[in-house]
């Protein structure tokens, strides 16, 4: 079992990208009426335009990238595939991506461990008395959850682990860098407290891949950034690089760091219940940098994992050869994550390869060829990995989905309470925001 409260490691997935079934930008629209838009093709995006057709309603998907599926992205830029976003089906007994990937024919498998795993402390093995003073640390979390009366008010995780003394509470809390992708003293420990647990699985083919398919036959507009939304005339006004539609009704599934950045203008300004419930929520920095490695696989099984914890700020774990790839593929989170991003790709590929060739010795250097690093935190359709809820500010979630002029509604991982930070959840929300819209007359 791997979910969300629990570390992201394991292999990508593999899969040639698919042509999209989808509109690219069009030409000038100005001034257009249509029944409903939904800003957004991401996992949401997409659960809310297929919705409101079941519904009898039509809806136009505006897409600021040049594809479909937003933060859930199989990336072929190395050769091999792997999903540079979200690649767990997380929670799968109830999360409704099981039931669209058999729908769409899409193979599934449970999370393949096994693949061997190694800690390392600056590049060398890791001493065994330190290692044994870390065993059992990352569950230190779970065991205060269940102990520690939350219901009076809420604390960071870092200040739930505060008993255990400077040192093991920075390690213990480390672990959140690679599942929640934020400081344990960002993260509230309610909110963490109520995601969804479950079993996972994986979509060899690339979850990426699958949520871009989904998005077939839907009428999405690529390309189309949006600006501003108006919503102080008779319906709301949404402006492009296209010209502006109408619609009686707006779903909003940009991440709430798009939101935050205020990249998209609301005239009049957003209520402020939902101002103050963005104020809450910040955005985690879940980063993965893969290497292409390749003619040397240096006596390293497909599929093991390294684990460099020698600085617990600085955590990252290495999936080796995933799948019998010539990849390499490093996860890091929190302020270390955000510092590589700025840094930039060079200054990422550098920082890997010097740490792989401690661990596997300098013949690493001519086998790296390539580097494939969507720095989420940078980029402005996303800047970051996923919502996370700042201590004391655990109804946040719930807030900012609250209806707009009765018209607005704004959805996607962020307001999907339990199910937050998933593929799942953005599904979820997705949806629940259609049938709120569908209850409004056309
Ligand atoms: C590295 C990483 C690993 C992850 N791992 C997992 C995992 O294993 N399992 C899991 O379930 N989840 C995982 N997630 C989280 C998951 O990817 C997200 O929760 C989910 O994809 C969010 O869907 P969404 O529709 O809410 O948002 P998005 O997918 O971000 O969709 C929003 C869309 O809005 C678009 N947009 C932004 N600005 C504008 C604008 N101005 N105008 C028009 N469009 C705009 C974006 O381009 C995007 O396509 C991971 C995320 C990352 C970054």
């Amino acid at each position: 079992m791997l979910d969300r409260r629990r570390m992201v490691t394991g292999s990508g997935a593999m899969a040639a990208a698919l042509a999209l079934p989808t509109r690219g930008a069009r030409a000038a629209e100005s001034d257009v009426q249509v029944d409903v838009i939904v800003i957004g093709a991401g996992a949401a995006g997409l659960a809310a335009a297929h919705d409101l057709r079941a519904a009898g309603r039509k809806a136009i998907v505006l897409e600021a990238r040049g594809r479909v599926g937003g933060r859930a992205f199989t990336d072929t830029s190395l050769g091999p595939a792997y999903d540079a976003g979200a690649m767990f089906i997380h929670w799968a007994e109830r999360n409704p991506w099981v039931q669209i990937a058999r729908e769409l024919g899409v193979e599934t498998q449970n999370e393949p461990w096994g693949g061997g795993f190694q800690v390392f402390a600056n590049g060398r093995p890791m001493a065994e008395t330190d290692r044994l003073k870390r065993r059992g640390a990352f569950g230190q979390i779970d065991r205060r959850l269940e102990t520690v009366d939350l219901t009076k008010h809420d604390l960071s995780v870092r200040d739930l682990l505060g008993d255990l003394g400077p040192d093991m509470s920075q390690i213990a809390s480390s672990g959140l860098l690679l599942s929640i992708g934020e400081e344990s003293d960002r993260i509230s420990a309610r909110d963490y407290q109520r995601l969804w647990a479950g079993d996972d699985l994986v979509v060899p083919s690339g979850y990426g891949n699958l949520v871009a398919r989904h998005g077939a036959g839907l009428d999405i507009r690529l390309n189309q950034p949006v600006s501003e939304i108006r919503w102080d005339g008779p319906d709301v006004a949404v402006t492009t690089p296209s010209g502006t539609l109408h619609a009686s009704a707006c779903i909003v599934t940009v991440p709430v760091g798009v939101l935050k950045a205020g990249a998209i203008r609301f005239t009049p300004e957003l209520p402020a219940r939902n101002r103050d419930a963005l104020a809450g929520l910040g955005m985690g920095a879940l980063t993965k940098i893969a290497l292409k490695v390749e003619g040397n696989r240096f006596g390293i099984a497909p599929g093991m994992s390294f684990l460099e914890a020698g600085s617990p700020g600085q955590l990252m774990n290495l999936d080796l050869f995933p799948d019998d790839k010539d990849i390499v593929i490093a996860y890091c989170g929190g302020d270390h994550a955000r510092a590589l991003s700025v840094a930039g790709t060079e200054a990422a590929r550098a920082y890997v390869t010097e740490l792989l060739t401690k661990m596997l010795g300098s013949d690493v250097r001519k086998a790296v060829t390539g580097i494939s690093f969507p720095a989420w935190w940078t980029d402005p359709y996303s800047r970051g990995s996923y919502s996370v809820c700042l201590p004391g500010r655990e109804t946040a979630r719930d807030q900012l989905a609250e209806p707009i002029g009765g018209r607005i509604f704004i959805a996607g991982e962020a307001t999907a309470g339990g199910g937050a930070m998933t593929v799942g959840g953005a599904t979820l929300a997705g949806r629940a925001a259609a049938a709120a819209v569908a209850r409004i007359k056309a």
